[in-house]
């Protein structure tokens, strides 16, 4: 059997500006039809390293490889990248037919197979019935269709989605997110999208690389990284409130020089718990994100009901996990 190669892989790529090192040493291998994101916070180095995939930045080391070819060499038009990009950058003066067809004239290719390329990208994005309307006068997802009809008119060995869903409103955004995780079930392509914000992938991507400091921090599915972040950082980055930390001694643990990294919904109340003061509390909907005080340590534990500040509770966390240095060291340790 021929062995399958990845469909992007990067390995040891390093890129600094002047003494800021921006990718450190980075290892990634991305499969074919994964959705694969790439999160991490404002300066993480995410754009750079978008930037060196496509080729309009060179690392200083190491190399690149799409479906196992090295294309660290290689110029961006001859890397078979798709970039689809912030609020889709459809040209606005043409049709949804001219905006496909524009890479195809880039390439000179003649009218008869330009014409016969669009239709059948169009034909699989259900778009035929537009194609002879302005990009203005079409709806927000007939726009991110025809952003990726362009994309995938190139035949692209992966699509680079670079916040494509960010400026768009928060109720479109959601139609067009569960659009966008069709599409790419239906069109079997890779997608590897790149965002600051974890609503935009937590439903949508299979893996998830966080990005910190130009290092991978972990690379799971969301799921993964929300109940057992391998480091501190990403217990405080990933999920709507970050992870708990208090040392593991306050839960009875032996291990008296590690911390505990527990959820918010991982706390209950009964008889049976440690002594918590009420600090104070914030309501979402009808459920209470509620500050917890113990000794010197602060925790949050998501409650049905609605408690003051004062009140004096009994706190049980069912299950933890284990850190030390900042690292993971153990799962759901049960108390
Ligand atoms: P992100 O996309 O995650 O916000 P970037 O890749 O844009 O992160 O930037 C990562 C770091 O690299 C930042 O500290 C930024 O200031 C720096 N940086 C990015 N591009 C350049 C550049 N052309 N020259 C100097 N520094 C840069």
């Amino acid at each position: 059997m021929q062995e399958v190669k990845p469909k992007l892989e990067l390995k040891k790529v390093s890129k600094a500006y002047g003494k800021t090192v921006v990718l450190d040493n980075i290892d990634l291998t991305v499969s074919g039809n994964e959705f694969f994101a790439i999160l991490g916070p404002s300066g993480a180095g995410k754009s750079t390293l978008l930037k060196v995939i496509i080729g309009v930045e060179s690392p200083d080391s190491g190399r690149i490889f799409i479906d196992g070819k090295d294309v660290t060499d290689l110029p961006p038009n001859k890397r078979n990248v798709a970039v689809v990009f912030q609020s889709y950058a459809l040209y606005p003066n043409m049709t949804v037919f001219n905006n496909i067809a524009f890479p195809l004239k880039m390439r000179r290719y003649t009218d008869k197979r330009i014409s016969e390329k669009v239709r059948i990208t169009a034909e699989k994005l259900g778009i035929t019935e537009i194609l002879n309307k302005n990009v203005t006068k079409i709806s927000g997802g007939q726009k991110q269709r025809t952003a990726l009809a362009r994309a995938l008119v190139r035949d692209p060995s992966i699509f680079l989605l670079d916040e494509p869903l960010s400026n768009l409103d928060a109720r479109v955004r959601f139609r067009a997110r569960e659009e966008l995780r069709q599409l790419q079930e239906d069109l079997k392509q890779t997608f590897v999208y790149v965002t600051h914000d974890q609503s935009e992938i937590a439903n949508l991507a299979n893996k998830v690389a966080v990005i910190h400091n130009g290092k991978f921090e972990q690379i799971a599915d969301y799921s993964e990284l929300y109940r057992h972040p391998s480091t501190r950082w990403v217990g405080d980055f990933v999920g709507n409130y970050p992870m708990n930390f208090i040392p593991a001694g306050i839960l009875g643990d032996s291990q008296q020089n590690a911390v505990a990294g527990f959820r918010a919904e991982w706390v209950s109340f009964s008889e049976k718990g440690f002594k918590v003061t009420v600090v104070s509390t914030e309501t979402i909907g009808d459920t209470h994100y509620t500050l917890c005080e113990t000794g010197e340590e602060h925790f949050i534990a998501k409650c049905a009901a609605y408690h003051e500040p004062g009140t004096v509770l009994n706190a049980v966390v069912e299950k933890y996990n284990l850190y030390e240095n900042g690292n993971l060291v153990e799962k759901d340790r049960i108390p």
